[in-house]
């Protein structure tokens, strides 16, 4: 099968789509909605719970995300059903390559994210607030019907960090899936393990960005910590949700070979050994423009390294080299996904196995 997929296209706001209306949050009280997991304090305080940062919010504040703030002691989500960006992305993409390959995925963003990193390549939502912003109003009951007429397989929630986006995102997954499509965060896997549980219904798959693997990185570049996205990690595989995981190299900053050792390690010892990772170029971006883009030579000793380690699926992103976007049978060497750019060509694969040997392949599929 070959399945040619365009780049991303934006979905308009035209006459198929009249739902669809722009407006700033301050015109649309629906964009406005009480937030879950917090708890009141005294003196109109209040604690959020959402994420590990257990915000503590002091009245007309907002959280460090952004876009959860304290009205008169109540905690409120700012950004329930806004979206800042819309658009068919093909599922390769996010980086998803063992989930449906070839389909399309209606991919949605809005504003906020609980890290500031200061290579975010997103910046331009990720660190923006919700007042002063441009954005649509979806309503949950319509992302179904949006995604099959613009022949999407499922919806994925992505660009910003989709874990704030919680009160939105519980309430559309549940009724995606019930419209038979498959449901993505794309996400920094930083949330506490309650909300996660109640997500984790109705979400299909992840992928989790592991931005560095020591707490020092987390703490001076993104201000968030690494142990609580492992643990996420960890608690979405033994939910049952399809794991992906996306390591940004940097050089100089997470890129040392006994660091990316120990990831590989970790990942074969706690995730298993058939989680797909990609190890991805870093560009020169937001506030780090003073370091230069990752050498080849860097990327192909993470693989090296992840193979050591017994990873079988381990991909090279940014790059251009078609070779390390491939899937090849981790028994019989088989070529059984080749991929170029976004053009996916299921070679080798018939139902799930590898149909040169038979080996069963960790992949999602129909
Ligand atoms: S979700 Fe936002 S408000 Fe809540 S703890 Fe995390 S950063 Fe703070």
């Amino acid at each position: 099968m070959n399945t040619r997929i365009e780049a991303c296209s934006e979905v308009e706001a035209n006459s198929s789509y009249k739902n669809i209306n722009k407006a700033s949050f301050i015109e649309n009280p629906k964009m406005k909605k009480e937030a879950l997991f917090w708890k009141p304090m005294k003196n109109q305080i209040v604690q959020c719970f959402l994420c590990p940062h257990h915000c503590i919010i002091a009245p007309e504040k907002h959280g460090i995300c952004g876009v959860r703030k304290n009205e008169n002691g109540t905690l409120f989500s700012l950004i329930y059903q806004a979206c800042s960006s819309i658009a068919i992305d093909p599922i390769e993409k996010k980086p998803l390559y063992h989930f449906y390959p070839g389909s399309r995925v209606l991919s949605l963003g809005s504003v906020g994210c609980t890290f500031r990193c200061d290579h975010c390549q997103n910046y331009q939502i990720s660190m923006a607030r919700p007042d002063g912003q441009t954005l649509r109003d979806i309503p949950a009951e319509q992302l179904s019907t949006i995604a099959t007429e613009k022949g999407c397989a499922g919806v994925a929630w992505t660009y910003n960090e989709p874990t704030i986006w919680h009160e939105y995102t519980r309430e559309a997954a549940k009724m995606v899936k019930e419209a038979g499509l498959y449901t993505v965060y794309v996400t920094n896997g930083y949330i506490e393990e309650e909300p996660l549980e109640e997500i984790a219904q109705y979400l299909d798959a992840m992928n989790i960005d592991v931005k560095a693997f020591h707490e020092e990185f987390y703490k001076k570049f993104c201000k968030a910590k690494l142990a609580p996205v492992l643990q996420t990690c960890e608690r979405a595989k033994k939910l049952g949700v399809h794991l992906e995981l996306t390591y940004l190299v940097i050089p100089g900053r997470n890129d040392t070979p006994s660091e990316i050792k120990e990831f590989c390690q970790w990942v074969g010892e706690k995730l298993g050994g058939d989680t797909p990772i990609h190890f991805s170029r870093f560009h020169p971006d937001y506030k780090m423009t003073d370091v230069p883009a990752t050498p080849l030579s860097t990327l192909l000793a993470c693989h090296t390294a992840a193979k050591d380690a017994g990873l079988q699926y381990v991909y090279l992103g940014n790059i251009g080299h078609g070779d390390y976007d491939n899937t090849y049978c981790p028994s019989c060497k088989s070529l059984l996904i080749e991929r170029y750019g976004f053009s996916v060509d299921l070679k080798g694969l018939a139902q799930g196995a590898c149909s040169r040997c038979g080996a069963a392949i960790s992949i999602c599929m129909k």
